[in-house]
């Protein structure tokens, strides 16, 4: 069975740079945000199902999800959040295994801001966290995403704790620094990394 590392990271860690420079390696990178998007487009049975559970009105007239009502739906309605999750997150699943399955890389790695949360870390061998500090964090994302500061404070807030997901992670790089002292943080891991892969 091929090798499957986990990576992980709180909102503007750098999660997407260390994948990049993994991509670059020639190794094959399956985000859990795009399979969450691809699940849900239109003709998809997870679409079809959360219109079944929640009414027509969570399409739009071109027959795509309607996501802005549904986050505010979801926002109002305590019960609606775990009810949507119970759609979307065995359909989030299985794609990701068709997907880790089907690479053909050394090792594959799983990309997921909520690795841990949402015990997606159970379909891997070995977890990688890209970590940074708060300060970083919200610097980082509020330039890239142009939201504010308390927008990113909240899902920093909704994310597992950084002291948590240090303990948790079998191995930690710290992205305080240049993108370059990410990468070379990141060079021996991935020596390591093709080392156990050829062993599995
Ligand atoms: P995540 O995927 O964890 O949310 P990103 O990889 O998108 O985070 O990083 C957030 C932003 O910070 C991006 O614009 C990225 O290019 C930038 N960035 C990430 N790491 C560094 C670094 N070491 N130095 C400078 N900019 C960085």
């Amino acid at each position: 069975m091929t090798f499957i590392l986990g990576l992980t990271g709180g909102i503007g860690s750098g999660k997407s740079a260390a994948s990049q420079w993994f991509e670059t390696q020639g190794i094959q990178v399956i985000d859990a945000d795009i399979v969450a998007r691809e699940i849900v487009k239109k003709g998809q049975p997870a679409l079809a199902k959360i219109q079944k559970a929640f009414g027509d009105w969570v399409l739009l007239e071109n027959g795509e999800l309607n996501r802005r009502a549904l986050r505010d739906y979801i926002f109002k309605e305590a019960d609606a959040r775990h009810q949507l999750e119970q759609i979307t997150h065995p359909a989030i699943r299985t794609s990701i295994i068709q997907q880790l399955h089907a690479a053909t890389s050394p090792y594959v790695i799983l990309v997921s801001p909520l690795l841990f949360e949402t015990n997606q870390h159970q379909l891997t061998q070995h977890t990688l966290l890209i970590d940074a500090s708060e300060e970083v964090q919200l610097q980082r994302a509020s330039t890239r995403d142009g939201q504010n500061i308390e927008q990113i404070r909240k899902i920093i807030a909704a994310q597992m704790p950084r002291r948590q997901k240090q303990a948790q992670a079998d191995d930690r790089v710290l992205n305080d620094g240049h993108l370059e002292q990410l990468y070379a943080q990141l060079k021996p891991l991935h020596l390591q990394y093709l080392a156990r892969s050829e062993l599995s």
